[in-house]
């Protein structure tokens, strides 16, 4: 390394001032702050000075208009919207690291309209305070058939909240088979722990029956959980306690019940061929107190979390101190009004929620869009890759419908020149970013989560990744 340093071709990099100066004489720190353009600068020779170091390429290559081009490109990155538009073409539907569920046009409405000042916690006509759960809470109410309802940050905070509010310091009964952890940080024992409870597990991985919660019950007792299984599933050898007979033990021992649900669907997923998943409606009408749910799972909002049962039970929740830490904010509020009252018709709802929208596609429908993507891109892309359709299989992703696979078509793009790799991070730089899959040397584009929005971006961004590849352009 201290060899190389040495070498004399490094005197002839030009310097970061000399840089500087050209920015300054082209106008470039005229609207960039001068400290990211310094900084665009000295990363640019910065870079240039580490490829001469590996041994790619010389110093003569590394001209003063090269390094301008590069720290131009470095502050257009830098200047640029971090968290940006994305287009999902990998075909899980609810993708929690690309924003879990796109908004319905009626929520997005709402949100923009809510930005500014809004009638957030104010009776407009009384002019008294109010709160911000009127906004939701009878909504949820008239949709669920629950007696009360209060909306929270995300569902993590719901089930924690609800933990702690009803059970601090005292005993939880949980099945062993429902000891879940959920994605990142949320493990169903630590939540117990950090909510005060002390957890009580009965049954085994498999099987947990009536008689095992009924053995653990105490007076020291305060609350009895199911979860919901929805990242998962169990097959051969199992055993579970249906939730109403669970919320019969409840009522019978007066241990109020808690039943996780996860994921939460307003609309019986049956109707439309798909498989069947746990209705908020039932969960209420089995007489459990307290169901807890996500606002941006199968529901199709924003991220929140929902808890709708018993007065009594949502009466302690809503008034123990933690539920002002994890409230809801205006601008997820004002998405999840909007997202419920579609709800108000359920046919509506699975056209305009782009979540219910996507799942209902059926392989019929998607096919057709495919060949439609495919005569887009053909013409585009010409010799650089091979286009074609192909039946495919998509899922529904962020911890619901686990498993089941959702037939479904794609575009398939094998690229001619270079590897699928490099066309596949060529898609996930540009801008908008594409999100795709890879299957045996093809990028598979899955129409399920490509709306016909999307074609045009989508097309501009493989145009891009044929033009990268003719310029030899892969920083
Ligand atoms: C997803 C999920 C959670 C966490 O919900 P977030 O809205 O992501 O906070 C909790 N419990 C279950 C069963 C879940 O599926």
């Amino acid at each position: 390394m201290g060899d190389n340093v040495e070498r004399p071709s490094f005197r002839r990099l030009p310097s970061v001032e000399r840089l500087l100066q050209r920015l300054e004489a082209a106008g470039a720190l005229g609207h960039h702050p001068r400290r990211l353009v310094v900084a665009c600068a000295r990363e640019a020779v910065d870079r240039a000075r580490r490829r001469l170091v590996e041994g790619r390429g010389a110093a003569e290559e590394i001209s003063l208009d090269a390094l301008l081009a590069d720290t131009e490109a470095l502050l257009l990155e830098r200047s640029a919207p971090s968290l940006a538009r994305a287009i999902n073409a990998t075909g899980i539907v609810v993708h929690t690291n690309l924003g879990r569920a796109p908004l319905s046009e009626a929520a997005r409405r709402a949100v923009a309209e809510a930005a500014g000042y809004a009638v957030l916690e104010i009776d407009h006509a009384t002019g008294v305070r109010g709160s911000r759960q009127a906004h939701v809470a009878s909504l949820l109410r008239e949709l669920t058939g629950a007696e009360a309802a209060i909306a929270v940050n995300n569902n993590a905070a719901a089930v924690f909240l609800a933990l702690t509010a009803l059970a601090r310091g005292r005993d939880v009964i949980v099945s062993r088979g429902e000891l879940v952890e959920i994605g990142g940080s949320f493990r169903m024992p630590d939540v117990m722990a950090a909510g005060g409870c002390r957890l009580v597990e009965v049954g085994t991985t498999n099987k947990t029956y009536l008689a095992d919660y009924e053995a653990a019950l105490s007076p020291e007792t305060a609350l009895l959980v199911k979860v919901h299984r929805s990242n998962f599933s169990m097959r051969g050898f199992v055993h579970e306690v249906a939730l109403p007979d669970l919320a019969a033990l409840g009522r019978r021992a007066g241990v109020p019940v808690l039943y996780d649900m996860g994921s939460g669907a307003f609309v019986d997923l049956r109707t439309r061929g798909l498989p069947a998943e746990p209705t908020v409606q039932e969960a209420v009408a089995s007489g459990v107190d307290t169901v807890t749910f996500s606002g941006d799972k199968l529901l199709g909002g924003p991220q929140a979390g929902l808890l709708v049962g018993r007065e009594g039970a949502i009466a302690r929740i809503r008034a123990h101190p933690l539920a002002r830490a994890l409230r809801i904010d205006k601008l997820d509020l004002a998405a999840l009004e909007a997202t419920l009252r579609t709800y108000r018709d359920p046919d509506r709802a699975w056209i305009e929620i782009p979540v219910l929208w996507m799942l209902g596609r059926s392989r019929e429908t998607l096919e057709p869009a495919a060949r439609d993507l495919a005569d887009q891109l053909a013409p585009v892309l010409g010799d650089a890759a091979h286009v074609e359709v192909c039946p495919t299989i998509s899922e529904m992703g962020g911890g619901a419908l686990p498993g089941v696979e959702l037939p479904s078509w794609a575009v398939a793009v094998r690229p001619a020149g270079s590897p699928v790799e490099i066309w596949d991070r060529r898609l996930r730089r540009h801008r908008p970013p594409v999100f795709a899959r890879i299957v045996d040397d093809r990028l598979i584009l899955d129409l399920r989560t490509v709306g016909p929005e999307d074609y045009i971006p989508l097309v501009d961004a493989l145009a891009a990744c044929r033009a990268a590849g003719r310029r030899g352009a892969d920083g």
